[in-house]
């Protein structure tokens, strides 16, 4: 199989599954317990909580672990806007958010907050004056992605973040999910507030990630229950996800300059390759702004779910925005904000690399993929409606 799928997850690094194996097996702890095989399950957690911290350049206390994405993602959301609804109850956000915050910021509006959406422009970037314009005295949030799961665009923080800070007094939360091991993502460079992640894209386990929150935000905890994560975020630390997920992360700052020269390459190599000999083809997201493993594109006359059976057919995997949702295809509503006509947008086609792909892989694809779009636009063509 050729996996070409690493925006949707990647596979557990052998380092990563042998720091995490004793914690699986003997030293099943509860780091709560007192006794010995408790308190090494909490020394071991206070590791990971260094090593994280180290990371993004934060003090330790400013970690909180959490499931992943979608449950930072959530905790910044609520969290942020739950605890300062007596400073406001206005959040800004972007239309290309992953759907754990625009679901979170419908649920706000539902609850009487004002929710500003900030459009994108053709390569999916957020225009800081825009921002300048949308802030308002009683703007409590400002959540914008880091760098888009769909189209790969690296969003410009720091601007947004600057604009943020000269014009108003709201906290910036950004998902850096696709950023975190790509990219260098320190919190003291980004400048945000908060910061939330998920081990399973950086060759970590699945369900396991950390929300970054800057000492002195006002954040209202929404797992309740015992006095874990210092008070923030209950439940029994799932010790061998948090082991794992340091060790993900420090696997990915040790190689992060080797595996972008050599991601960066490859995708360039694919891109080039499919934009010269696939016809009616565009690349979508920023052509130098992007994530540095990250290929997406659309297809004229193709539906990208069409595509996708064909590749996995040939044992190739990759991924389309689009879905399908009672029997109808959806299109994307991160390429439909880049301006694209539905029938266009349907034609999506994402390719994520990892370093575990070859040259010859991309060979692989670069030969099969325009055969099966020149396929399927005589079989199944798309047309405008
Ligand atoms: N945010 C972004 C940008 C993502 O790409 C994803 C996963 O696809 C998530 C959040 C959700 O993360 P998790 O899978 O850890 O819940």
């Amino acid at each position: 199989m050729v996996y070409l799928d690493h925006s949707a997850t990647t596979p557990l690094d052998p380092e990563v599954l042998q720091a995490m194996m004793p914690y699986l097996t003997e030293e099943f702890g509860n780091a709560s317990s007192v006794y010995g095989l408790g308190q090494r399950a909490r020394q071991a957690i206070d590791q990971a909580r260094d090593e994280v911290a180290a990371f993004y350049r934060v003090a330790t206390k400013e970690i909180i672990f959490t499931s992943g994405g979608t449950e930072g993602d959530n905790f910044a959301v609520h969290g942020i806007a739950r605890r300062n609804n007596d400073r406001g109850r206005h959040v800004i956000t972007s239309t290309i958010e992953h759907d754990a915050v625009l679901r979170s910021a419908e649920a706000l509006e539902r609850d009487g907050f004002e929710v500003t959406r900030l459009g994108v422009d053709r390569f999916g970037l957020v225009d800081p004056d825009a921002l300048r314009q949308a802030l308002r005295p009683d703007t409590i949030l400002v959540s914008i992605m880091h760098a888009n799961n769909e189209i790969g665009t690296i969003e410009p923080i720091r601007e947004l973040v600057a604009m943020t800070r000269d014009h108003s007094d709201a906290y910036f939360h950004t998902d850096a999910v696709q950023s975190t091991g790509k990219i260098p993502t320190t919190v003291e460079d980004l400048g945000v507030d908060l910061l939330s992640m998920s081990a399973h894209k950086l060759h970590g386990p699945k369900g396991v990630g950390c929300l970054v929150v800057r000492s002195g935000v006002r954040l209202e905890p929404q797992i309740l229950g015992g006095g874990h994560e210092r008070n923030r975020r209950a439940g029994t630390e799932n010790v061998a996800g948090i082991v794992g997920l340091a060790k993900a992360v420090s696997i990915a700052r040790r190689d992060l300059d080797t595996n972008t020269a050599y991601l960066t390459r490859l995708r360039d190599r694919l891109i080039a390759g499919v934009l010269d000999r696939i016809p009616r083809a565009g690349l979508t997201g920023h052509p130098r702004q992007r994530l540095p493993h990250h290929a997406s594109f659309l297809f004229e006359g193709v539906e990208g779910e069409s595509l996708l059976l064909q590749l996995d057919m040939d044992g190739i995997a990759a991924s389309s925005g689009s879905a399908c949702t009672s029997g109808s295809l959806e299109p994307s509503h991160v390429i439909l904000a880049l301006g694209y006509p539905r029938e266009r947008a349907i034609g999506s086609l994402r390719l994520s690399l990892g370093k575990g792909n070859t040259d010859a892989e991309i060979d692989l694809v670069l030969e099969r993929l325009p055969q099966m779009v020149a396929r399927l636009r005589v079989m199944a063509p798309v047309s405008a409606a």
